[in-house]
């Protein structure tokens, strides 16, 4: 008799770190396994470990080998952590792709605004519809999350069904899209799951977040309460906030201005899908300056610090068209993503020094986040009582916390797992059985890099200390054809006692040349090697740093 198909779970990106979500599940045998992949996603570079990355994305090497097996790509929601590498992936994928309105037409306004934009073919599935992708049966269940349309995925197949649960949080009431629907999740659990697969952003945090209507009301208050001028930034992508600031102003008296490409796109996107139904036509950055200061109230992008985004330009004063001065009012009504912080508080410490009044979620409720707390964790371990649970989505802190509330509410096994693990989830014992290959890719301008290549190591070494080029010409005789030339980039003009570096490497090179005996002179290798080594250790000595040294050695 055959055995029963297995069914397996991989992620490839998303656990271990807050970003580049995807996960593949597999039906079949260690021989031959159908794919069904969700989310495609990007994390963002930081300038400091990945200087000129902008952006970090899973390597789908392994799908791409698998691609006639690969069912195709479902997508919870809109979000760069979840749809952000589509555009330059999907390519070696080709896969076909299933979502609903809201993130499908947002996908196409960002194919539509690259340079060449692509045309990726998107599957429309309505919210708690089904597809039926090879032997997976993947049903769109609604969620609550800061963006509208957030969905978990019911994966219903023949070896059980697994709740992949998407980016959600309990909000009875989200102001835009519907709530986490607790009755379709209930049944599921009646019915029996086999297994959960869940968000930990915020297992870490105990109670309950708060609903997007305190935020509202939060935002209205100091909106009503400004006399000059008021900027609010958010994530573009959070409607319910946009509509939520748009209601505030419509109270206060107030035009709305949007700000930035970002948002725009938002802002169209949230129209055609009826999602700003009743709320007021929004004003081009253009008419800013039409307005009194006490009658506008500009919506911005920029809320992580983006340099080029509009509230950086906003701070430094060279927006052409947005000026804000003493006595006007900035609300960041959203969260510092860690590692933003340092570009935050410089936009921050920009306004302040201006006179501008900052609020932020540090002083005012102007923020929450999409994601479960504790006690809405519990709810969902309640409602579905999986068979197992695999935390997903966080750092290792989130993930390792979720398991522990998942054992405590009793769920039998509980698997804390890696980006390449690859678990059976059925039958038999779930369990790790063996490793998919996973890795990193960065996106260095319009280039995919592999992580591990020498590119961005080579570039913080040469931000760190740096770099000498030395050109040589040698003749016949093994003589210096003409002084050498040398170029000192990133490096102080003069070490300690004040002599100047490019002296102190000259005379190396020199100095080094000529002891070198003759016969080795001609070899080009030999004596760019020679060279480089006594100029790095030189220079060393001088300042206890080590550059980069290029040496060019040309014989004639
Ligand atoms: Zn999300
Ligand atoms: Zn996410």
């Amino acid at each position: 008799m055959a055995r029963p198909d297995e069914l397996t779970f991989a992620p490839l990106g998303g656990v271990g770190e807050i970003g580049m979500n995807l996960s593949i599940y597999g039906i079949g045998n260690r021989h031959q396994r159908s794919w069904l992949a969700v989310d495609l996603g990007v994390s963002f570079g930081d300038e400091e470990h990945l200087p000129g990355i902008d952006l970090i994305m899973p390597d789908v090497r392994f799908l791409e080998k698998e691609r006639n097996n690969l069912m195709g790509l479902v997508l919870t929601h809109a979000h760069e952590d979840h749809f952000g590498a589509i555009i330059d992936l999907w390519p070696k994928l080709k896969c076909p792709i299933y979502a609903t309105q809201f993130s499908a037409a947002l996908f196409e306004a960002k194919c539509a605004a690259e340079r060449n934009p692509p045309k990726i073919p998107v599957t429309v599935v309505p919210s708690g519809g089904r597809v039926h992708l090879g032997p997976f049966n993947v049903e769109f269940i609604p969620v609550a999350h800061s963006i509208p349309e957030s969905h978990a995925l019911a994966i219903h197949t023949s070896a059980g069904t697994v709740l992949h649960t998407g980016d959600w949080k309990i909000d009875p009431t989200p102001i835009i899209g519907l709530p986490t629907d607790e009755r379709r999740l209930r049944e599921l659990g009646d019915a029996g799951v086999l297994a959960l697969i869940g968000d930990s952003t915020n297992a870490v945090r105990d109670g309950r977040s708060p609903s997007e209507t305190e935020v509202a009301a939060t935002i209205t208050k100091l909106v009503k309460a400004a006399k000059g001028r008021v900027a609010v930034t958010t994530f573009a992508s959070n409607v319910a906030r946009l509509k939520a600031v748009a209601d505030a102003a419509k109270v206060a008296g107030r035009e709305i201005v949007v700000v930035g490409r970002a948002m725009e796109r938002v802002v169209q996107v949230a129209r055609e899908c009826g999602y700003l139904n009743g709320v007021q036509n929004f004003r081009g950055a253009d008419l800013y300056g039409h307005f009194p200061p006490d009658k506008v109230l500009a919506l911005c992008t920029g809320s992580q610090g983006e340099p080029r985004a509009a509230l950086a330009r906003i701070a430094d004063e060279s927006h052409p068209e947005i000026t804000l001065t003493r006595g006007d009012r900035v609300v960041f009504s959203s969260r510092t993503i860690p590692g933003n912080e340092k570009p935050v508080n410089r936009i921050i410490n920009g306004l302040v020094r201006q006179g501008i009044e900052v609020f932020t979620d540090r002083n005012e409720l102007v923020h929450v986040s999409g994601h479960p707390r504790r006690a809405e964790l519990e709810d969902m371990y309640r409602w579905v009582r999986p068979q197992i649970a695999i935390p997903v989505h966080g750092e290792a802190l989130h993930l390792h916390e979720h398991a522990e509330l998942a054992r405590r509410l009793g769920v039998k096994q509980v698997i804390e797992c890696q980006d390449g693990d690859l678990i059976r989830l059925a039958p038999g014992r779930a369990g790790i059985i063996d490793e998919v290959p996973s890795a990193r890719m960065y996106k260095d301008g319009r280039v995919l890099v592999e992580a591990e290549a020498r590119t961005v190591p080579e570039r913080r070494r040469l931000a760190f200390a740096g770099v000498v080029s030395v050109a040589l010409v040698v003749t016949a005789q093994g003589e210096l054809a003409a002084d050498p030339e040398l170029r000192l980039t990133g490096i102080p003009e003069r070490d300690a006692d004040g002599e100047p570096m490019a002296e102190i490497a000259y005379a190396a090179v020199v100095d080094t040349f000529k002891s070198l005996p003759r016969p080795h002179r001609r070899d080009p290798g030999a004596v760019a090697e020679s060279l480089g080594r006594a100029v790095r250790s030189t220079l060393a000595a001088h300042w206890d740093k080590k550059p980069v040294c290029h040496v060019h050695v040309l014989t004639v």
